[in-house]
């Protein structure tokens, strides 16, 4: 829909679903409390969650927006702890919002394997296997680095003991994008739990075929 897009949209327009975008992180159940942090791009400013706010308490006064840089550009809160990551997609993509959560079954699976194990053909909508970034402390630059190394040629990876991120063209699409995810980590652990039993996986040409197939997904 291209008059959602949001080089499209106003400033406060834009704030308006990013902060609907963080809240229903928390009334789906991806994260709890304060935790995540949501972001959307106008132009070459970076509309950001502030740091430790609950979602709920987020009033269109509470704009907060850095520049590329990470330079405070709007408002007076504390951007996200997170600054690193999502300035991180937008100076390496076309990405125009990106949403970070602590979804329950994507993090279990972030202590387990180094790489999702393709049991699902949507895997292929967040550009192939989903990659697990190895652990590092939250808010650093390094985890920024092993977050970019994850996501290579993908929408969307896990980051060790922490949690999922998703990038998009808009908040809806990396919304989406991050409860796919969440919900194939899901589908992973349940069908790993049959003792004695292990899930049948996808090749890659299965999954490059359903790439083909996605492409032509939905309404013309
Ligand atoms: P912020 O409240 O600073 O956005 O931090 C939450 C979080 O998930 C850190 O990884
Ligand atoms: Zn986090």
């Amino acid at each position: 829909m291209t008059e959602n897009r949001p080089d499209r949209v106003t400033t406060p327009q834009a704030w308006e679903t990013l902060v609907t975008t963080a809240r229903r992180t928390v009334a789906d159940g991806l994260v709890v409390g304060t935790s995540g942090n949501v972001s959307v791009r106008v132009g070459d400013t970076v509309l950001v969650t502030p740091s430790g706010v609950p979602y709920d308490r987020l009033t269109p006064e509470d704009v907060t927006g850095v520049d590329l840089d990470g330079r405070q550009v709007l408002g007076t809160l504390v951007p996200t702890s997170e600054l690193p990551l999502h300035l991180a997609v937008y100076r390496t993509t076309d990405a125009r919002a990106v949403v970070h959560t602590h979804a329950l079954h994507a993090t279990a699976v972030s202590t387990l394997v180094t790489e999702l194990p393709p049991v699902h053909y949507m895997a292929a909508a967040l550009g192939g296997p989903v990659r697990v970034a190895p652990y590092a402390p939250y808010g650093t630059g390094e985890l920024a680095r092993v977050m970019l190394a994850a996501l290579d040629g993908r929408s969307g990876c896990l980051l060790g003991n922490h949690g999922t991120i998703t990038h998009g063209a808009d908040l809806d699409e990396a919304y989406d994008r991050t409860a796919q995810l969440e919900w194939m980590c899901r589908l992973w652990l349940t069908a790993s739990a049959l003792p004695g039993r292990t899930p049948a996986l996808l090749t890659e040409a299965q999954l490059a075929d359903a790439a083909r197939r996605l492409r032509g997904y939905g309404q013309r």
